[in-house]
């Protein structure tokens, strides 16, 4: 059984740029939560202060997933499916409500307060990096290239002798060549792309095993969000890392990821390797997500999923108030195939194919009824 405790201080070993970083075996478990629930109080503005009421908003409900060695895991979902605070959950940004999460087995949790600053959460941090929506907002304007990525190297204890020699290999590593051009720049001299790739050589710089990227291409022009979605794939493959890829986008999860997971007012709804989901969705939700992307290569979504046949009518509505949110699945008041237990029943995970690994948590899938 697993034990809590703090993350055990590691040895930093940096690599030449572009070398490939022997590791472990790529798709060995990182990182994995389990019953992961994160429930905000919600506060109501009286004369002076913000008084905590009896009410919650429950962001993220009972959510499981795991992150592999050298793999793409793909979270996907409309704004305000919780996706975010997954991530941010995962990096110990928030304390959670419920659940676990596990960093090569082990339990941990970094507790608020004194510790946050502290030991314990710079060593979790120095493995489980976050890089943040927005590269205009996650750098500070007042200080270069060099002062970002040298705090970072200094912060994780990676400094070591020669900190041009490091800084050199963080740039040459996030294709910033040649690195003297970009060092001593500002971000305001920088394009959305280069400083996206400052905020990645700043990660790196911690030597991380697991990056949580946070919608890392949302805010970049079209024509260079697929040079830094190529970026990551290229420091997966290299460097072995495990990220986690949090998007709206499900056209670029079928492009980037290994492995999607599908998440729906606070909780997953489908999971399974990302061409299946994205070409064979199983969930109506998921389905739906589908045919509000533009993907001229993608087939028709109606054909792959068993069973039942997939209803010509699009989902309506707005997602749930996540206050107090739809009993049963909740997914039910757009579901436009919802059954009557939907109403009451929540829907475990069922398998839905012959595909291994392909679930949905969806009452269609119930073989106890269907068969
Ligand atoms: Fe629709 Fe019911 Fe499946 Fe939910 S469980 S997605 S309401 S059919």
């Amino acid at each position: 059984m697993a034990t809590e405790e703090s993350v055990a201080a590691g040895e930093a070993v940096p690599a030449p740029a572009g070398a490939a970083v022997p590791g472990p075996e790529s798709g060995a478990v990182v990182l994995e939560a389990a019953g992961l629930t994160k429930h905000f109080a919600v506060r109501r503005r009286g004369r002076d202060v913000l008084t905590r009421t009896q009410r919650s908003v429950r962001a993220v409900d009972d959510v499981d997933l795991v992150l592999r060695r050298g793999r793409v895991t793909a979270l996907v979902g409309e704004s305000g499916s919780g996706k975010s605070t997954v991530a941010r959950l995962l990096a110990q940004l928030h304390p959670r409500t419920g659940g676990d999460i596990r960093l090569h087995g082990r339990s941990v949790t970094v507790k608020r307060g004194r510790d946050l600053k502290g030991r314990a959460f710079r060593e979790y941090c120095r493995r489980v990096q976050m890089i943040f929506q927005d590269p205009f907002a996650s750098l500070n304007p007042v200080h270069t290239v060099r002062y970002h990525l040298t705090r970072a190297l200094k912060i994780h204890d990676r400094a070591g002798q020669d900190v041009d020699q490091a800084l050199h290999e963080l740039l040459t590593r996030v294709q910033l060549t040649p690195p003297e051009r970009y060092v001593d720049k500002f971000p305001h001299e920088l394009s959305g792309g280069q400083r996206q790739r400052v905020a990645i050589a700043r990660a790196l710089g911690a030597d991380p095993e697991v990056l949580l990227a946070d919608e890392p291409v949302s805010m970049l022009d079209v024509s260079i969000r697929l040079g830094v979605l190529n970026l990551l794939r290229d420091l997966k493959e290299r460097l072995h890392l495990a990220i986690l890829y949090i998007t709206h986008d499900i056209a670029s999860a079928r492009y980037f990821a290994d492995e999607t997971l599908v998440m729906y007012a606070g909780r997953m709804v489908e999971g399974g390797d990302s061409e299946t989901v994205t070409q064979s969705p199983a969930h109506p939700y998921t389905r739906l997500l589908i045919e509000s992307a533009p993907d001229p290569d993608r087939l028709d979504p109606g054909t792959g999923a068993e069973p039942g046949e997939v209803p010509e009518e699009k989902g309506t509505g707005e997602p749930p108030s996540l206050i107090a949110p739809p009993s049963g699945c909740r997914f039910h008041p757009r579901c436009p195939v919802a059954l009557p237990r939907c109403e009451t029943e929540l829907p475990p995970r069922f398998e839905v194919d012959d595909r291994p690994g392909h679930w949905a948590a969806c009452w269609l899938y119930d073989s106890a009824v269907t068969r």
